[in-house]
């Protein structure tokens, strides 16, 4: 197999997507397809993605997508941490690499993720090693080296062709030659004036968090400066890739020009993996709120809908809150909410949405068994006043509800995810810490019940799937 490049220890990513040929601004991917090579060997993926709009006819015949099939695909938002995860640390390799890279830049940025990886495009990179070629498209690139087409315009097809193409000319031309062309063509992480190199040299590429700081007045040296506060906080499962990666000189932002030029210190929390990772950070951010990060916002006024089924036939909906202890472990909770507002707000447009009747939501008061206002409208099927069954309208609010239902907390007590050497200590979707022996488990265990948090919720949901679950 071949190696990863020196210069790229988080190994490559050859990446190619599908569109509906609609902007980068809009939801227009249909298709993710990723090629990751590293250390531990090489792992295809690919899904479908649900665009925002129809697919045109031509690219249907070109890439042969059609609308049947993305029907059921999630959207980008629904993907997006696993594509991310996947691209972390690693050279984003692609043909025609900026329309790639801009169309899930864009993608990801309006699911809340920055996505800097250092980019590498095989156009450039063909072009500088045969430059007696005129054409470099995909097709020529086929052709030339005579490269194994499996599925051409798919995503994940495309994708392998761009790994074929790698091990190709890599039997051509000596390594040292391929890497210093892409280290010409990808520019060189620079690091950050008044950054010791020498405490970049010794962040282990492994996961965890890291802490950048600014100048300090006095400052400590060495060990955890709790004086300070950090400019910014990052996770990755490589931290020396990712912070590199921050310093890149090809893709610089504004923002990112002034954090680089104001980092002088880094700190960093090794973990055991990717959620100790994603838990740390959420929990420092929100400690400690560095002025670079998205601010993840507190949980004060959090609720959500809790539907009250003991009356047969008159079911109701209460709003529940964060400081209650059953908040999150219930099983007939649905959505998450930042105000009391936005909980009303959401359940109105459901009402619309579903043609359900205010009233009997709670939403407006309403002498019993009139007309509401919306079934005059002809927006209720007539519940308030009999001329729906409450069994018929209950059902189909709960069909409305669906998408929203909070997932349900089923184990009777606290558990523990694995990971590594580490245990996290879970219970009722609360992060109590995470555990490498057993006289900490036992101090977690006896610990009180940190208030629940939406940012803790979200990453442990995707926890208990893949980690191995304990019972403690
Ligand atoms: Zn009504």
């Amino acid at each position: 197999m071949t190696p990863s490049l020196h210069s790229f220890p988080g190994g490559l990513a050859f990446v190619d997507i599908e569109t509906t040929g609609g902007p980068a601004q809009r939801e227009s991917i249909t298709e993710v397809g990723i090629v990751q090579v590293d250390e531990d060997g090489v792992r295809e993926w690919s899904t479908l993605v649900r665009p925002e709009s129809r697919i045109p006819e031509t690219i249907q015949r070109l890439t042969g997508i059609d609308d049947d099939m993305v029907a059921d695909a999630p959207r980008f938002a629904d993907i997006a941490d696993e594509v991310f995860d996947r691209l972390d640390g690693r050279l984003f390799v692609a043909h025609n690499a900026r329309f790639d890279h801009g169309h899930l830049r864009a993608a990801f940025r309006r699911a809340g993720l920055d996505m800097r990886p250092q980019v590498l495009c095989t156009v450039k990179l063909s072009r500088r090693l045969f430059p007696d070629h005129r054409r470099h498209g995909l097709d020529h690139l086929i052709e030339r080296h005579g490269l194994v087409v499996a599925d051409r315009h798919r995503a994940l097809g495309d994708a392998q062709l761009l790994w074929q193409f790698w091990q190709k000319i890599h039997e051509r031309f000596p390594p040292g030659h391929i890497e210093a062309m892409v280290r010409e063509l990808v520019g060189h992480p620079s690091l950050p004036p008044h950054l010791d190199p020498e405490q970049v040299a010794e962040l282990p590429d492994t996961p965890g968090v890291y802490l950048f700081y600014g100048e300090r007045d006095g400052g400590t040296e060495g060990g955890t400066d709790s004086s300070a506060l950090p400019l910014y906080i990052g996770k990755s499962t490589r931290l020396r890739s990712r912070v590199l990666s921050h310093f890149a000189a090809d893709h610089t932002s504004d923002r990112e020009l002034s954090l680089s030029q104001q980092v002088r210190h880094i700190e960093w929390i090794e973990t055991a993996g990717e959620i100790g990772a994603l838990l740390k950070e959420a929990e420092l951010v929100k400690r400690l709120q560095p002025t670079h990060n998205r601010q993840l916002r507190r949980n004060r006024e959090l609720c959500t809908w809790r539907l009250a089924t003991d009356i047969v036939g008159d079911w109701r909906l209460e709003l529940m809150h964060a400081a209650d202890l059953d908040f999150g472990r219930r099983d007939d909770l649905y959505g998450f909410f930042r105000t009391r507002r936005e909980a009303t707000n959401r359940l109105r447009a459901l009402a619309r949405d579903h043609a359900l009747c205010p009233p009997l939501l709670g939403l407006e008061k309403h002498p019993q068994g009139a007309r509401c206002f919306d079934f005059q409208l002809k927006r209720c099927r007539g519940a308030c006043h009999g001329g729906e069954s409450p069994q018929a309208h209950a059902l189909r609010l709960i069909e409305a509800l669906h998408a929203l239902k909070v997932e349900h907390w089923t184990w009777p007590g606290p558990i523990g995810l694995r990971e590594g050497e580490a245990i996290h200590v879970v219970d009722g979707w609360r992060w109590l810490g995470t555990a490498t022996d057993e006289a900490t488990l036992a101090d977690l265990l006896e610990a009180g019940r940190p208030a629940f948090d939406l940012d803790i919720y979200k990453i442990l949901v995707k926890a208990v799937k893949r980690l191995a679950v304990v019972n403690l």
